[in-house]
């Protein structure tokens, strides 16, 4: 199937763009032009569909609002100096989506649709994909239950969504982060490792909390005994302890992170020791207290990297060396850098060109 070249285009009558400023873009502040939308019923995928971006009509009885079928990605692509777009690890993405989709009994949709809709709405929306230095074009696509119907349920009808928006470099503040040690993310079993709309509005709460105590995010421990650390915020987190990079070990209640892996692969191009276990909070403390842990960082797509400047412990401040730019963290953000913006090989083939027409 070449959906790329069968995928139906309604154009925007009046492009948006020229309303955009693309000097001071932040992040998810403009959607481009257009989206795509596919519908899942009669138990398949049908045809995606290109249109203006704008209102869906749907009842208040879909079954995503009330019991919260919702899945969603996260991705970016990247204009070269050549001109040439390429999106970051699509299959990859398609991949977590696939388990996402599964954990929450919503159908798969295969690599095929998911990557030629992505490149079709980059291709119809190509104006939009800025090419500033650390800038790039946001992809976001959602998995949603449209049946109307009010009885708890499976949904038997969906829709697929993509929407695009060019972000700008993500200039983030070191962050003052505090061990979650009451409330809970995400726990072994649960969908954690999904990623489902509910996990964010179930974390917005104690994001909240920690927010009014002074904070910028939480690091969440596990559901057992709050000793474990899991994730920073909606980030994976890293350290380097002892000289190695360690980073808590994939589980359920952990989201499979495009960056984390991404970013532990350059460790071993790096030469740079890496560990994939459990750590307790204990051990952060103990790191603190020896000198021994010299970096912390939330890695996610968003920011690729969020420098943690304080980690507050059992109401203590602990605080991390200076970010310099001869950190890990720095050194590894640069060299994904250069490899998605082909200034460096792409040796892991991470870049998946779209083709313009
Ligand atoms: C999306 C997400 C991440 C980061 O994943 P990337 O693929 O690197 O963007 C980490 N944690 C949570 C909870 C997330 O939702």
């Amino acid at each position: 199937m070449n959906t790329l070249v069968d995928i139906p285009v309604e154009r925007i009558k009046q492009s948006r763009i020229s309303s955009v400023d693309f000097k001071t873009l932040g992040f998810g502040n403009y959607i481009s032009d257009h989206m795509l939308v596919a519908d899942y019923k009669d138990k398949k995928w049908h045809q995606p569909k290109i249109m203006p971006f704008g209102e869906l009509l749907m009842t208040p009885a879909i079954l995503s609002l009330h019991y919260g079928q919702s899945v969603f990605e996260g991705m970016k692509a990247f204009k070269n100096k050549k001109g040439e777009v390429s999106i970051f690890r699509p299959q990859r993405h398609h991949q977590r989506l696939l388990r996402s989709l599964e954990r929450m009994c919503m159908p798969a949709i295969s690599e095929e649709l998911f990557v030629e809709s992505l490149c079709a709405l980059i291709a119809a929306d190509a104006a939009w994909v800025p090419d500033a230095e650390g800038s790039a074009l946001y992809i976001r696509p959602v998995i949603f239950a449209t049946e109307s119907r009010l009885g708890v349920k499976i949904s038997d009808e969906y829709k697929f969504v993509v929407l695009t928006s060019p972000v700008g470099p993500y200039f983030a503040k070191p962050v003052r982060v505090k061990v979650e040690e009451h409330y809970v993310r995400a726990a072994e079993g649960g969908t954690g490792f999904a990623k489902c709309a509910g996990n964010y509005g179930g974390a917005f709460y104690p994001a909240e909390q920690a927010r009014q105590a002074g904070f910028d995010q939480v690091l969440w421990t596990d559901a057992k005994e709050h000793t474990y650390i899991d994730e920073s915020g909606a980030m994976n987190v890293m350290f380097v302890l002892d000289g190695k990079l360690v980073t808590p070990k994939l589980s359920t209640s952990i989201l499979d992170g495009v960056t984390r892996n991404s970013l532990l692969t350059l460790a071993d191009d790096m030469g740079m020791p890496k560990e994939e276990r459990r750590i307790s909070i204990a051990e952060l403390k103990a790191g603190f207290e020896n000198g021994k842990l010299t970096e912390a960082f939330g890695v996610g797509t968003a920011a690729v990297v969020s420098t943690i400047a304080i980690i507050n412990i059992d109401g203590t401040d602990y605080s991390l060396p200076p970010d310099s730019e001869a950190s890990f963290q720095q050194r590894v953000k640069k060299k994904l850098h250069n490899i998605r913006m082909g200034h460096e090989p792409d040796t892991h083939n991470w870049n998946y060109n779209v083709p313009l027409k």
